[in-house]
């Protein structure tokens, strides 16, 4: 494989940042792109692209062909991802030719659930207990050594619930993987945490490291509902999961902003649930409450600007706006800071836009 391309200087006002795939993550950050004189290029695999409606700068085509990498590659300062999940070959050769952040480390273990956990344990960190399954027989073993409760999820693209099934018993599991198409899977205890919380932070290519407050996430039907900031973590919960972020960051030499989806126990204990190489839907409170937002702080960190301040000056609520919520605009306009996606269908379950409210600050 040919040489790993590495940014020598900081990419200048008027350079260019690619950013594989155009859902609504991917038009923030060109947005964000854009405020700091930083053109946005967008890759994506369809036309319809919410990102596509604030960059001219566009190729559509899958994620495999190399022909339309190349001519993406070759007009970007840097590339950079809304969108983990492409196919490792992409992912080599895009880094074959411009500087890619993160990097390919980091997003072939956080690709595959099973390495992912491993490698969160190989750190110390907390997670679930798990037992890796590839076959029927996998299933019932994983089963009984969890005992209790459990959930398969696959190991590869899964995300807001999708590929993931709650199973209460041995023939249920089989079943589950079965309806899986025997895809490789992990089995995961079902963890009666007290709240959901993640962390967003961002890491420079010079190893500085800056991070936000950590929300509280409220998730229905599997799909974040809310995030609160500041929610129920204490003082020492919040250190807690900063530090995690910087470990996990620190290891992957990771550059740009990630984020880690965590559940808190009962007993107050910060468990891991998953790593997000990328800015997360629990940052998105960050535009409005915070000097510099995540979708800022990752194009500062992929283009090796100086890293934003990332402490908040509000409280904040952020609401998902979900398939036909959207409707109500004009009654969502009047309650808060409205972000709406520019899709055209309201599907049920699809994530249309968001709003913040803000408070003044209290810790
Ligand atoms: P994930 O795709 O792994 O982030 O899971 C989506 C959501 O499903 C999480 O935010 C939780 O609400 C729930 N969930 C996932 N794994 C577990 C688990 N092991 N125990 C309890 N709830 C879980």
């Amino acid at each position: 494989m040919s040489e790993i391309k590495r940014l020598t200087k900081p990419v200048p006002p008027g350079g260019v940042i690619g950013i594989i795939g155009g859902g609504q993550l991917g038009r923030m950050l060109a947005t964000a792109a854009a405020r700091l004189g930083l053109k946005a290029a967008i890759y994506n695999d369809e036309h319809n692209a919410p990102a596509f409606q604030v960059t001219p700068l566009q190729f559509v085509a899958p994620y495999d062909e190399r022909n339309m990498l190349t001519g993406f590659a070759e007009i970007c300062d840097v590339i950079t991802f809304e969108f983990e999940n492409l196919p490792a070959e992409s992912i080599a050769y895009l880094a074959s030719l411009k500087p890619l952040h993160p990097g390919q480390r980091a997003l072939e273990i956080t690709q595959d659930r099973l390495t992912e956990k491993n490698f969160v344990l190989s750190l110390g960190l907390k997670t679930a207990p798990f037992a890796p399954v590839s076959s029927r027989d996998d299933v019932a073993i994983a089963f009984a050594k969890l005992n209790g409760p459990a959930i398969l999820k696959t190991r590869r693209l899964g995300y807001d619930g999708k590929g993931q099934a709650k199973v209460t018993s041995a023939d249920e599991a089989s079943r589950a993987f079965e309806g899986f198409k025997s895809a490789p899977a992990i089995l995961e205890g079902f963890v009666d945490f007290s709240f959901e919380a993640s962390v967003v932070a961002a890491r420079s290519p010079d190893g500085q490291f800056a991070a936000y407050d950590p929300p509280e996430n409220i998730h229905e039907h599997h799909i974040l509902r809310r995030s609160i900031v500041p929610g129920q973590l204490n003082k020492a919960q919040s250190d807690d999961a900063k530090a995690i972020a910087k470990k996990i960051a620190d290891a992957l030499d990771y550059v740009g902003v990630l984020a880690v989806e965590l559940f808190v126990g009962k007993d107050g204990t910060v468990m891991v649930n998953e790593i997000a190489p990328r800015v997360h839907n629990s940052g998105h409170w960050t535009i409005e409450a915070c000097a510099c937002s995540q979708f800022e702080q990752h194009v500062r960190a992929v283009a090796g600007w100086p890293l934003g301040d990332p402490s908040r000056h509000a409280d904040a609520v952020m609401e998902n706006i979900i398939g036909a919520e959207a409707d109500a605009w004009e009654s969502l306009a009047r309650s808060g800071a409205l972000h709406l996606y520019g899709k055209r269908e309201a599907r049920p379950g699809r994530k249309m836009g968001h709003v913040t409210r803000l408070k003044p600050l209290t810790k």
